[in-house]
């Protein structure tokens, strides 16, 4: 089945979407992307984007800070997405990726006096981690701040950060890399945010800990309190505290909800998929494929 790219404002096939080798944003990182999911939900014959609307708003904030004048409002990116999601007309699960980037064919290292575009495409991808738990390190790589390169914007500049901290764990027979803040907190994964079970309590890396603000983490973070009547803090996290957490799991559009069996080639709790990452697994896959009521306003449904 053919994959459709919205692309210099028209749809097309997306092997068709190509563009020019001096695109500023090939060259500098100057582009914002986000990742959204088509969940399918087979029984009901329905594809579901999941917090659409929460991924475009933070596209826009990126395009702010990065001086790019989107020419599409948040609704008509929701529109044009819809729409290029029916296109591709897939029956199972898909990964959509919006960019806004620096289109100009220009060079020198600059965010001014360049014109911006958008591009959105989609194509199937099943789980990011393809393990049902995973092995971390502790990366040699830092997560940078909000005065390096603004963590809290998915600008495609800041992900060669990620892309260090991933091969290097991933060379070391590790499956994903959790890099801590340059003052020596826990930050986050390569692409996901983490979570910790502390006495029954669920924890989780702040704003200031130089995170992206994830929309996974707001909506585990919304279900625990919700769903389970869980604690939930926001506070900085030693590297020692993920050696003895009860439970520890990763969270992210592409990743879903992954539990974390060792950190540093130490078990998290038994090394087995803790109770309350488990209850929160069920919870999630549900909500995400439209499944349960209450959450349905988060489902954007593709088909007619
Ligand atoms: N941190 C990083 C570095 C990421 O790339 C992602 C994936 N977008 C996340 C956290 C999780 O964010 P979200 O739940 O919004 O996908």
């Amino acid at each position: 089945m053919p994959s459709y790219a919205y692309f210099q404002k028209q749809f097309m096939p997306l092997p068709d979407a190509k563009m020019g080798v001096m695109t500023h944003a090939l060259h500098y990182g100057t582009a914002i992307f986000e990742g959204i999911r088509g969940n399918w939900n087979s029984p009901k014959k329905q594809m579901y984007l999941f917090r659409m609307r929460e991924h475009y708003e933070r596209l826009a904030r990126g395009c702010r800070v990065m001086k790019m004048n989107l020419a599409y409002s948040v609704d008509e990116l929701c529109r044009i997405t819809v729409e290029m999601a029916q296109k591709c007309g897939f029956k199972e699960d898909i990964y959509v990726r919006p960019l806004a980037y620096k289109s100009s064919q220009a060079l020198g290292v600059r965010l001014h006096n360049l014109e911006d575009d958008f591009l959105v495409f989609a194509f199937p991808w099943g789980p990011y981690l393809d393990k049902d738990k995973v092995h971390c390190c502790i990366s040699s790589w830092q997560r940078p701040g909000d005065n390096v390169n603004p963590p809290q914007i998915k600008s495609t500049g800041i992900y060669v950060n990620n892309a260090l901290a991933k091969t290097e764990a991933i060379e070391n027979g590790y499956d994903e890399a959790i890099m801590l803040t340059p003052d020596g907190h826990v930050s986050e994964g390569s692409g996901e945010n983490i979570f910790l079970v502390e006495q029954g309590k669920l924890v989780t890396p702040a704003v200031y800990n130089n995170i992206l603000k994830g929309i996974t983490r707001d909506t585990v973070i919304e279900l625990a309190l919700k769903e389970l009547g869980l604690t939930v803090m926001e506070r900085p996290i030693d590297r020692s505290e993920l050696y003895t957490a009860e439970e520890c799991f990763l969270t992210g559009t592409a990743a879903h909800l992954t539990p974390v069996s060792e950190v540093d080639h130490r078990k998290v709790g038994d090394g087995e998929i803790g109770p309350i990452t488990k209850k929160l697994q069920e919870i999630y896959a549900d909500v995400i494929r439209g499944n349960n009521s209450k959450y349905l306003d988060w489902c954007t449904p593709v088909y007619k």
